[in-house]
């Protein structure tokens, strides 16, 4: 809710002041010769950079590519220990 006014919901993002504020604020109060956009926007656009952001640090971590692949380097060693144990019991 808005501070001036409690009946409002925050629903626009003053772009000019970098703050969230409700209509109300923007066509009577302090942000009327403001730029606004609607708030449903940026936080699209921050959610957005946010998965960027992230996809890109789980790319370029070469130590988290390290432990993956080791990961399923010893997947595969049980898989073939395991092989070579059924193969074992079949044999005797
Ligand atoms: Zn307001
Ligand atoms: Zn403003």
């Amino acid at each position: 809710m808005c501070d001036e006014h409690e009946e409002e919901r925050i629903n626009i993002y003053c772009v000019s002041c970098a703050m969230p504020t409700c209509s109300l604020c923007k066509v009577f109060g302090a942000h009327k010769d403001c730029q606004v956009a609607p708030l449903n926007n940026i936080f699209h656009a921050q959610k957005t950079e946010l998965t960027d952001c992230i996809s890109m640090l789980v790319g370029n971590n070469d130590r988290i590519q390290g432990v993956i692949s080791q990961l399923e380097e010893s997947c595969r060693t049980v898989e073939l220990y395991w092989d070579s144990t059924v193969a074992l019991l079949w044999l005797c």
